[in-house]
């Protein structure tokens, strides 16, 4: 029996691909082989990556000014491969900071020795929301911003306005494609693949060509976006079967109805969970409502010993995944794309029934 998959990342995927996977696990489409046996250069594989690539432009309404990878190294490599790749010598990478991941990238700016600003932060209130005006530096290269604190559960609900010259790029691993953005907007979107469009082991990256033009010389080969560009994101072997199951999933978003039919899915679901959560006062939520999370929902238990038997019980009754990030605890749901209406149905359910039983 499966459960209901509340975990952060890797996370649930939906059950139709992972049946049409497993479908074709032993012999793809009658080559004879797995995808997982596949030489990335025949012709099988080349179909498929370039499937999963314009698939994802067209899913996100972008045309030929933009060109989608899937690169190795999770979001974490693109921390330092943007700054690398696209803050100059004269120029100052502007971040908006709202917590952990977005704290980490412009660390990893700080790191490599380029001129870095804090154009906004929420930390005066332990990033939770979504700061709501900024101040560029002198001389920007680019504003970059995280759509959705996977930790805190806070979320960009606007898709900022900057300076026409100035490139905007974007953290998106935990919220992509789960409604429609003005994806037209952004220079740069990458994110982790294993939340919302696929597994482990592949970072999806869209870029906008024209910010190519920006880009800094001399860099090592696989941290400059033109080697994988120029390769059609096979410089060198590509996470091939993490790809394969992507672009399964991409499929799927399109047989359901693309991006306004994830949105109207996602914000029902969010509903529920807020729902219990604004109509009771044992559970707390920890963001201030405006800039709540469809994705992630953080909350808090009036006692940390309640937390634990909450965690415990859910699990006992096939609800996993619901412990909070270690450096936040409390609890959290983690509701993306591809989680059933009927998981957090049954997590509404119980919250209702354990509150019951132990307030
Ligand atoms: N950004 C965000 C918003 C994340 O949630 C995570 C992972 N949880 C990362 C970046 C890091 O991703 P990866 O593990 O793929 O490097």
């Amino acid at each position: 029996m499966r459960v209901h998959n509340f975990n952060a990342g890797p996370a649930v995927l939906p059950e139709e691909v992972l049946l049409e996977v497993q479908k074709n696990l032993f012999d793809y489409k009658g080559s004879g082989l797995s995808v997982m046996e596949m030489s990335h250069r025949s012709a099988e594989y080349d179909q498929i990556i370039s499937e999963a690539r314009s698939r994802l432009l067209k899913i996100m309404g972008l045309g030929d000014d933009y060109v989608a990878l899937y690169l190795h190294g999770g979001a974490s490599t693109q921390f330092y491969m943007i700054p690398l790749n696209f803050c100059a010598e004269n120029k100052v990478a502007n971040y908006i900071d709202t917590g952990a991941w977005s704290t980490k990238a412009w660390k990893e700016a700080k790191k490599i020795g380029v001129k870095y600003h804090l154009a906004a932060t929420s930390e005066d209130k332990e990033f939770t929301y979504i700061p709501k005006t900024w101040q560029l530096s002198e001389n920007p290269a680019y504003l970059h911003i995280t759509t959705n604190n996977t930790i805190r559960g806070t979320e960009w609900k606007i898709d900022p306005d900057v300076p026409a010259d100035l490139p905007l790029i974007a953290d998106m691993s935990s919220n992509f494609l789960s409604r429609p953005l003005d994806f037209a907007k952004y220079d740069l979107i990458y994110g982790g693949a294993q939340k919302n469009i696929g597994p482990a082991g592949a970072a999806f990256v869209v870029i906008k060509k024209s910010l190519l033009e920006r880009q800094n010389s001399n860099l090592p080969t696989m941290m400059d976006y033109n080697t994988h560009i120029s390769k059609d994101s096979m410089f060198n072997t590509p996470p091939a079967f993490a790809i394969y199951v992507i672009g399964e999933v991409l499929k799927w978003i399109e047989e359901k109805g693309g991006l306004e039919a994830r949105e109207e899915y996602n914000r029902q679901k969010a509903a529920i969970v807020y729902d219990v959560l604004d109509n009771s006062d044992f559970y707390r939520g920890t963001v201030v409502p405006e800039d709540r999370s469809w994705m992630n929902v953080p909350f808090r238990l009036p006692a940390e010993d309640l937390e634990k038997k909450f965690i415990a019980e859910a699990k006992a009754k096939g609800m996993i995944g619901l412990k909070g990030h270690r450096s936040v605890g409390g609890c959290r749901a983690s509701i993306y794309n591809s989680l059933p209406m009927k998981a957090v149905e049954d997590l509404a359910q119980f919250m209702n029934d354990f509150e019951k039983a132990n307030k």
